[in-house]
């Protein structure tokens, strides 16, 4: 990288100048002094004049060759925050873009991270990241924090520990996933000097004392290899340089090497024209050095995930050192230095070129720096959301969790435990009280508040949006149903057998009850057969049968008054369904306690289905009733209409219409006539008419079953002026 920093307005403006030449110079001198002024009075801990950090992150910025409105941002990234200009004063004077980047740098910066655990690093970056929407504003963060580092010297021990770290765990590695190479290698070099002095110290007097030697050796050496890549015609640009410091400390913490061990701080590197010739490179080096067995790595043929590309291998130089080469392209090089990040192939993010649009997206930023004749006209108008299905938000301790987009806080329960889930009554989000159906943002401290007597409810379920909360509410109240049905089992038992003087509990312990389970073909014992009445499946009169000898049973019912056995017939089958009876066969149970969906009202006739309802039989459903598919289908059962239902034996059932027909005078008089010439009785009509002169009438009828319906459907289908007859469900 080229070098401007100085801090200075006119240094800002060559490294622009130098990729940017028709520029319109005007604006960043209105940045300038604009950020000057707002930043008047305010030093920066080394006394300079502050100022000078914004101008240094702008000309970071500019060495990026970044667009206009980035490199402005870059002057005025302190000003929000730190003096008392508003985004509507910077939106004014410069514009949407340069206003939404500002914000967008200032939020991150609200935002710290409080623990060192890989994992919630991790997260965090792609926080960061979910959090700038645009990556522009990652690019600013970089840059400032790049200054920040590189004047770290005149802050205190601790906070210069403690933003160190911080760098290392979420800065530099997400330069190195942006592709940037020259900002993380020199980021993890501020961040050794200050979290291992002693090392860093002792790296650099070792570089510096050989360096008068180092650099005779790296222009012998450049030569030597340049004589041999010439036999075979290969023409190839050669540079020697010391490896970063903080490579060698990673390299002597692995391999547990000393300082004595370590001499392979130089590395080569050798570009060429295209890929056979990478490879034919290879082999002269190969043939010249002996090559370190192990060291030889090939990410052309696989790159990294950051779409970097290269040759890597280790020889043995003249003068038994080993010496570290890498082969590329100018291409893959240009990549590898990453000007601005060329490859953003995000691998563990969502943004890993999967979709045609981000595949498109870095065509154009490889495009363009082939071409930089006007670097606004892009980057202007990129905005991408990274991480679009995701958001992430921060746990009352610092950690970070990852949940899908439209999360809400019981998603976040969940997330955090399954009982901190199930006891959820409420939470806070940022402080503040929010209701459970609260959609989370990027950057959200979440708080949930429990009560050791909260259970979860079937709303909940519309409230939350992963597939994880879902299946954990439910299955607690699949369980409390079951847990219902079992009690009611068994208080229905305990009824029935209370005539006979036995109680439930004297035939669990002869065991005559699990006898009767397994008559039942209960694998899952007494509970599941308590479960099974209680649901309604096996009456409590059949278990009776496996429980006492058929004489007592006879003697006890002969005993019974009528009106007993009434009362008990009135306890099982609520009266309103009487009418519904033998209608419906459930299995091959044809007298069976049912009732009818108000949701769908099916008529004979229309395909149904039902569904077991805890102590009211079975309800009724049409086959394509959408509450009956949010039931749980595990209580699900086969049902039918059987003869008597479909010939009229049923009685006449409600069924509302709707007609559309055009607004002409008479025709409700002659719907009506049409319905009760079918012997079809009408409940009620109501009538309006729509902007364009036609009219909606709805008529709520009684008819026999499905075929009665169908026969009125088509009469009034066939009158002039009817468009359309539809059943109305719902
Ligand atoms: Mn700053």
């Amino acid at each position: 990288m080229p070098s401007y920093q100085e801090g200075s307005l006119e240094g800002l403006k060559r490294a622009i100048l130098s990729y940017y030449p028709d520029v319109n110079i005007a604006t960043i001198d209105k940045a300038y002094e604009f950020a000057k002024k707002a930043h008047e009075g305010q030093k920066r801990s080394s006394g300079d004049p502050y100022i000078i950090h914004p101008t240094e992150v702008a000309i970071t910025l500019a060495e990026m060759r970044l667009d206009i409105a980035t490199i402005i941002t870059g002057l005025l990234h302190d000003t929000v925050e730190d003096t008392g200009v508003t985004l509507e004063t910077i939106e004014k004077e410069f514009g949407k873009d340069v206003a939404e980047l500002v914000d967008g740098v200032t939020k991150l910066s609200r935002i710290t991270f409080r623990t060192t655990e890989e994992k919630q690093a991790e997260n965090f970056r792609k926080m960061l990241i979910a959090m700038a929407k645009d990556i522009r504003v990652i690019l600013v963060k970089l840059a400032d924090r790049l200054n920040n580092m590189r004047t770290l010297e005149h802050l205190a021990p601790e906070k210069q520990k403690r933003i160190s770290q911080e760098t290392l765990d979420i800065y530099a590695p997400l330069a190195n996933r942006l592709g940037i190479s020259w900002i993380k290698i020199e980021l993890e070099d501020h961040c050794l000097r200050y979290l291992h002095a002693e090392v860093y110290e002792k790296l650099a007097q070792k570089v510096e004392r050989k360096k008068s030697e180092r650099d005779k050796f790296i222009e012998d050496f450049i030569d030597l290899i340049k004589e041999k890549l010439e036999e075979y015609e290969i023409h190839a640009q050669i540079a020697g340089r010391a490896k970063h410091f903080y490579s060698i400390f990673k390299k002597m913490e692995r391999r547990k090497l000393d300082f004595d061990q370590i001499h392979d701080i130089i590395a080569f590197r050798i570009v060429v024209e295209n890929i056979t010739e990478c490879y034919k490179a290879l082999g002269v080096i190969h043939a010249g050095f002996k090559p370190v067995p192990g060291r030889f790595k090939d990410y052309i043929a696989m790159p990294k995930a950051n779409s970097y590309q290269s040759l890597h291998t280790t020889v043995i130089g003249p003068e038994g050192d080993r010496i570290e080469i890498q082969i590329r392209t100018t291409e893959m090089n240009s990549v590898a230095d990453g000007g601005i990040a060329a490859h953003w192939r995000y691998k563990e993010g969502r943004f890993d070129l999967r979709t045609k649009d981000n595949v498109e997206w870095v065509h154009r930023l490889l495009e363009w720096h082939k071409d930089l004749s006007d670097p606004n006209e892009f980057l202007e108008t990129v905005k991408i959301d990274l991480f679009e299905e995701d958001v992430f938000v921060f746990t009352p301790n610092g950690a970070v969790k990852e949940l899908t987009h439209g999360s809400t806080p019981l998603d976040f329960a969940y997330a955090v435990h399954t009982d901190v889930g199930n006891k959820c009554t409420g939470a806070k989000v940022n402080g503040k009280i929010v209701p459970l159906k609260y959609r989370l943002k990027s950057g959200d401290t979440v708080e949930i508040i429990t009560s050791p007597t909260q259970t979860p409810s079937k709303d909940w379920l519309k409230i939350v949006k992963s597939s994880r909360a879902k299946a954990k509410i439910r299955a607690v109240i699949k369980q409390q149903e079951r847990d219902q049905a079992a009690e009611l089992g068994r208080e229905l038992l305990e009824k029935a057998l209370k005539p006979y003087d036995i109680t439930l509990r004297a035939l669990e312990k002869s065991g005559e009850l699990l006898k009767a389970a397994q008559f039942h073909s209960m694998r899952g014992g007494i509970d599941e057969l308590m479960v099974a009445v209680g649901y309604g499946r096996i009456y409590p009169e059949r278990v009776l049968e496996q429980l006492l000898p058929k004489e007592k049973l006879e003697a006890h019912l002969e005993s019974m008054k009528p009106s007993e056995e009434e009362i008990l017939k009135k306890n099982i089958n609520s009266s309103k369904v009487n009418d519904s009876k033998n209608v419906i066969t459930v299995g091959d149970q044809a007298d069976i306690l049912i009732r009818f969906g108000r949701c769908c009202s099916p008529l004979p006739g229309d395909s149904i289905i039902g569904f077991i309802t805890r102590g009211r039989g079975v309800t009724i459903h049409t086959a394509n009733c959408q509450k009956a598919l949010d039931n749980d289908q595990e209580r699900r059962v086969d049902v039918q209409w059987n003869k008597k239902s479909l010939t009229g034996g049923f009685g006449r059932r409600s069924v509302k219409i709707r007609i559309l027909c055009h607004d002409e005078s008479g025709l409700l008089a002659v719907m009506s006539q049409t319905i009760t010439a079918s012997q079809v009785n009408i409940t009620s009509a109501n009538i309006r008419t729509t902007k364009d002169k036609k009219a909606i009438a709805l008529f709520e009828i009684e008819v026999n079953d499905i075929a009665q319906l169908a026969r009125v459907t088509a009469a009034l289908e066939s009158k002039k002026g009817v468009i359309a007859v539809e059943r109305v469900k719902s």
